[in-house]
């Protein structure tokens, strides 16, 4: 397949500061493992920001010379770029947008300035080391001019971008004033790959309507080259959370948890602190559920895990403390003495505690209010190797719901029916139990994420056969 080169805002990397010295590991996400394969081979590299900034040259050059044995290439970002273009123009304005909340949209000049800038930066550094016969691929909402300003270096480029977040319908994506812009960089790229069709639909309307560009089913052209838009649901590491499931180690935590919890069902809720997640619409639907069943006071508990986020932008501080402030006071109102509806942990932990967590819970409540594929579902049902016992209750607005169509599916918006649905859940049979765990499992073994990164290297591969056959 030739060289792959592998485009990322964050490298699959984590850089401490020990006693002074700097220490690299890599870190091992869903995307790190589905592309590890590629990036790892002889030529092939990864490139992005290490997630650090270096206090001098000589650590920017230490750490350079670490990255390079990695086959990663870092680009270095100054405190100024962080602010505007990734806590400013990536996450202050394009995720609130791509996830449907316009109002938290911040409409700045400076930030869509240093996005600019540094996407120059990326394709700079880029550049140095691409030649004619690589495969690019780019990831993310953080890169989306990247596509064009590689394609104008050289118009025989073989580009691949996958956005992993949602993209909204035209009425919302034209809010943008550089919405020709991004979409044009995107279609610098030779395919275009997104979770849902729902999401490439809503991005063929945005070309139409403001670029006039018409689309033929999945694929447009542009200066005479076809560039294809296509859905690839993501997978996760199937293989991974099945062992760990059935590892000695993960089953004796699993215990662990469940004697603690004895006379209690779990129901565990694993999210980034987001506002997309649909948090504060959980907390109501467990209030609601104690409310409408006070049979289910001291029988239930709400395991609700938190990984710290994004917090210096302001709309999470806020909603961290609205948390913190609805958890205590469904935990004031409806605990007793030695049992508190709400167990709220904000930390992240390693993967045999997380997926100890999967194996013990009844129920995996899973309610974004958007989402563009969420891991979280998968990597439960994953998890429920033992005796298929589990349910998921998995939010609409999430792409995994477009796949895992024998979950509980829920409207997060409609507590009454998010809460009766937890009740069904809570005391559904174990044959429905099983049934269900078993016809998800069938979709999240089978479209693994080595399954992902290979059909949609395949399909950039025939996107550019095609296209020089029609030169
Ligand atoms: N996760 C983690 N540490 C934790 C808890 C969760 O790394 O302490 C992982 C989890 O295994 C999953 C990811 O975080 O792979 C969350 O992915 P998801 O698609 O559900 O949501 P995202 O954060 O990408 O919006």
């Amino acid at each position: 397949m030739g060289k792959t080169f592998i485009i990322s805002n964050r490298l699959p990397v984590k850089i401490e500061r020990k006693k002074n010295k700097l220490v690299v590991t890599r870190s091992e996400g869903g995307l790190a493992t589905g592309l590890g394969s590629f990036y790892r081979e002889d030529g092939s590299w990864w490139l992005g920001w290490p997630g650090i900034i270096p206090k001098n040259t000589e650590e920017e050059e230490f750490i350079r010379r670490e990255l390079h044995s990695l086959n990663l290439i870092p680009v270095f970002l100054t405190q100024e770029d962080i602010k505007g273009y990734y806590e400013g123009f990536s996450n202050a304005v394009l995720w609130p947008l791509c996830h449907y909340r316009p109002s938290f949209v911040d409409f700045n000049e400076a930030y869509w300035n240093s996005y600019l800038n540094v996407s120059n930066k990326f394709a700079e550094e880029a550049l140095k080391h691409l030649d004619s016969d690589t495969n690019i691929w780019i990831h993310d909402y953080q890169l989306m001019v990247l596509p064009e300003l590689l394609r104008k270096q050289d118009q025989s480029f073989t580009i691949g971008y996958f956005h992993h977040i949602p993209f909204p319908p035209e009425e919302l994506f034209k809010m943008l004033p550089w919405r020709n812009q991004l979409l044009k960089g995107l279609l610098g790229a030779d395919l275009i790959g997104f979770h849902t069709f729902e999401d490439t639909q809503n991005f063929l309307n945005s070309c139409s309507n403001n670029l006039r560009m018409e689309a033929h089913y999945n694929n447009l052209k542009c200066n005479g080259r076809r560039i294809f838009v296509e859905a690839f649901p993501m997978g996760i590491d199937y293989e991974k959370f099945k062992n760990a499931a059935l590892s000695p180690q993960v089953i004796q935590k699993a215990q662990e948890v469940k004697e603690y919890y004895r006379n209690q069902k779990i129901i565990l809720s694993v999210d980034r602190l987001d506002y997309s997640k649909g948090i504060i619409e959980r907390l109501r639907s467990l209030e609601r559920l104690l409310t409408s069943h006070p049979e289910m006071i001291g029988k239930i508990v709400l395991y609700m895990l938190i990984v710290p986020s994004r917090d210096q932008v302001s709309a999470y501080k806020k909603l961290r403390n609205d948390i913190d402030q609805l958890v205590g006071n469904i935990n004031a109102v409806y605990g007793r003495p030695g049992w508190s509806p709400v167990a709220y942990f904000y930390q992240s932990i390693p993967s045999e505690e997380l997926s100890a967590l999967y194996v013990a819970a009844d129920v995996c409540l899973v309610n974004s209010i958007r989402d563009g594929m969420n891991l979280v579902a998968k990597e439960y049902i994953a998890s429920k190797q033992i005796d298929k016992r589990g349910v998921l209750l998995l939010s609409e607005f999430t792409g995994a719901s477009k796949e895992l169509t024998d979950a509980v599916l829920i409207n997060p918006h409609d507590s009454i029916k998010v809460s009766a649905s937890l009740y069904h859940a809570l005391n559904m049979p174990a044959k429905e139990q099983k049934e269900r765990i078993q016809a998800c499992q069938h979709i999240v073994e089978k479209f693994h994420v080595y399954h992902w990164v290979k059909l949609f290297m395949e399909k950039l591969q025939e996107t550019k056969h095609l296209q020089r056959k029609e030169l």
